[in-house]
């Protein structure tokens, strides 16, 4: 059979052609106007992407690049934090809070659920410095409720610092990072913004500012406020991923094309488009003989999946693989084997969901034998949500 090679993880997610040539044609010095420019360009599109007049850094870095730079700048050795888990990237925060020396409070939920508001209230301490959480849990695909969270700070009258991992979650979750008052919001270039790893970025408050004056914790490389600095002159403290900046520049081009050049409305559709393929997925699901992972507080970056009862999600991931070039990603550590999970962040659309969903009742015919089944369940399924979704944007735009 003639396969074509289809991504479907949550990070790395497809590439952008328009992203990919124009890393090809960044040939130039990071230290010149024309760099320069670019870059200031950059940062201003990023503003407008995370829709916060906040400043945003960007550095050469995966995303944990970005999670480091949030403890190691915010916080000195002793501080108390407080860290929400529900998976494995929740856990990465505790790894870190410890690894720079702090005193980690730890609300922790079980895996596909997300917090208990008063879990967080009786575990907030007068003397928490910050609070780290994800937007979406991505090992999962839970979405997290930082708009509560931070409600419930600010009533507590709390001086903890709110830091977001929303790597997975711009450009697939509202957030108004200025109207919440998130301090520090961290996204990453392999998820939604369609280009490949490599850059990491921080939307980073005036207070989170005014904490870095006195926190003591080592940092070097990853220094915000040297990176401030730079970014003012247009330039970036060391060598830039020169390449990946002219990337995320044609990807916003292209994010803001949808809306006729208009970013902000770009990025809208961008979070509604995610939405609509991840409420295609969860449809298709009960029809192809499967179990969502996280029915509660699904997110749109990703939908996790149960295999039937003593398979191991492993086939199911091998079998797309095998047959379709199709990459799913299994579970993450200990969850391996237990579930597979399906993106829908980036450069997806609702024909992508399509495909995948039918490669999957080719698998559930094939390889899982679900009783009864019949072709075109669970894409019928999918294509209802679809239509019922288009008729609900129309009415509301
Ligand atoms: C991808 C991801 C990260 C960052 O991982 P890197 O491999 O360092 O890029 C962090 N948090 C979440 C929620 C993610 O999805």
């Amino acid at each position: 059979m003639f396969r074509k090679t289809r991504i479907f993880t949550p990070g790395p997610t497809p590439l952008l052609p328009a992203a990919q040539f124009a890393m090809a044609a960044a040939d130039m010095h990071h230290r010149t106007p024309e760099f320069r420019a670019m870059y200031q360009r950059v940062l201003g599109q990023l503003r407008t992407f995370t829709g916060s007049k906040n400043d945003v850094i960007l550095m050469a870095a995966s995303g944990t690049g970005a999670m480091e730079a949030s403890v190691s700048n915010l916080t000195s050795p002793g501080d108390r934090v407080l860290v929400l888990t529900a998976g494995k990237f929740g856990e990465r925060w505790t790894a870190l809070a410890k690894a720079f020396g702090c005193q980690v409070d730890v609300v922790n939920m079980p895996y596909g659920q997300t917090f208990a508001l008063d879990a967080v209230r009786s575990a907030l301490k007068p003397d928490t410095r910050a609070v780290y959480m994800q937007a979406t849990e991505t090992s999962t695909g839970v979405r997290h409720d930082v708009a509560a969270v931070a409600k419930l700070l600010r009533e507590a009258k709390s001086e903890a610092l709110l830091v977001v991992d929303a790597i997975t979650g711009l450009g697939t979750t509202h957030l108004d990072i200025d109207g919440l008052g998130l301090d520090v919001v961290i996204g990453g270039s392999q998820k939604a913004v369609m280009i490949p790893p490599g850059l990491a970025y921080l939307s980073v408050s005036e207070r989170a500012w005014q904490r870095m004056e006195s926190t003591k914790n080592p940092r070097y490389y990853f220094d915000l406020r040297r990176e401030r600095k730079s970014a003012a002159n247009g330039e970036s403290a060391y060598t830039p991923a020169v390449a990946l900046i002219a990337a995320l520049g044609a990807a916003f081009d292209y994010i803001a094309g949808q809306a006729g050049g208009d970013l902000e409305r770009g990025r809208n559709l961008l979070i509604e488009n995610a939405e609509t393929c991840a409420q295609m997925t969860r449809a298709a699901v009960p029809a192809l003989g499967l179990r969502l992972f996280a029915p509660d507080a699904p997110a749109a970056a990703v939908t996790a999946i149960l295999p039937p009862q003593g398979v191991d999600s492993g086939i199911i991931v091998k079998e797309m693989k095998t047959r379709f070039a199709l990459t799913l990603t299994n579970g993450q550590g200990e969850m391996k084997g237990q579930l597979f999970r399906v993106a829908h962040l980036g450069y997806f659309d609702p024909l992508d969901t399509l495909a995948v969903v039918g490669a999957l009742e080719q698998v559930a015919v094939d390889t899982l034998k679900v009783p009864g089944f019949q072709f075109g369940s669970a894409v019928a399924a999918a294509q209802k949500t679809l239509a019922a979704r288009t008729q609900q944007l129309k009415a509301t735009s």
